[in-house]
């Protein structure tokens, strides 16, 4: 299966719309964190235009860009919402790190807190 540069883009606008909104959730979409969103997109549209296969991967691979970038700059995101009892806050990690339909995991107990893009509706 091949894909189009038109759903290469749509592939890129879900990812920004969801990792936005899980963001949003945590209220920690300020301007300076969503620019680190787009300089996470404009990455993956480079690397998706290069392997046109990983475009379901997008998603998964734009929350921990981002993820990663919010480690370097602020602290870790997003606070596992399991694990809240005896100061051990530690980040959610996605899973699977390369594959479609990421979810947000907590590493600790294995449980599955939401879909990537569904924080919101958990925390
Ligand atoms: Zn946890």
């Amino acid at each position: 299966m091949t894909m189009g540069p038109m759903k290469l883009e749509q592939a890129l606008h879900a990812a920004r719309a969801l990792v936005l909104a899980d963001l949003a959730a945590g209220e920690v979409a300020r301007a300076d964190i969503v620019s680190l969103v787009e300089d996470a997109i404009a990455h993956r549209r480079w690397w998706v235009e290069q392997w046109p296969e990983g475009a379901a991967y997008v998603a998964g691979l734009v929350a921990q860009d981002v993820q990663d970038a919010l480690l370097e700059r602020y602290g870790r995101w997003p606070l596992c919402p399991v694990c809240t009892q005896g100061g051990d806050l530690h980040a959610l990690d996605v899973e699977p790190e390369l594959g479609p339909d990421p979810h947000w995991v907590c590493g600790k107990t294995a449980v599955a807190v939401a879909p990537v893009g569904s924080l919101g509706t958990t925390l």
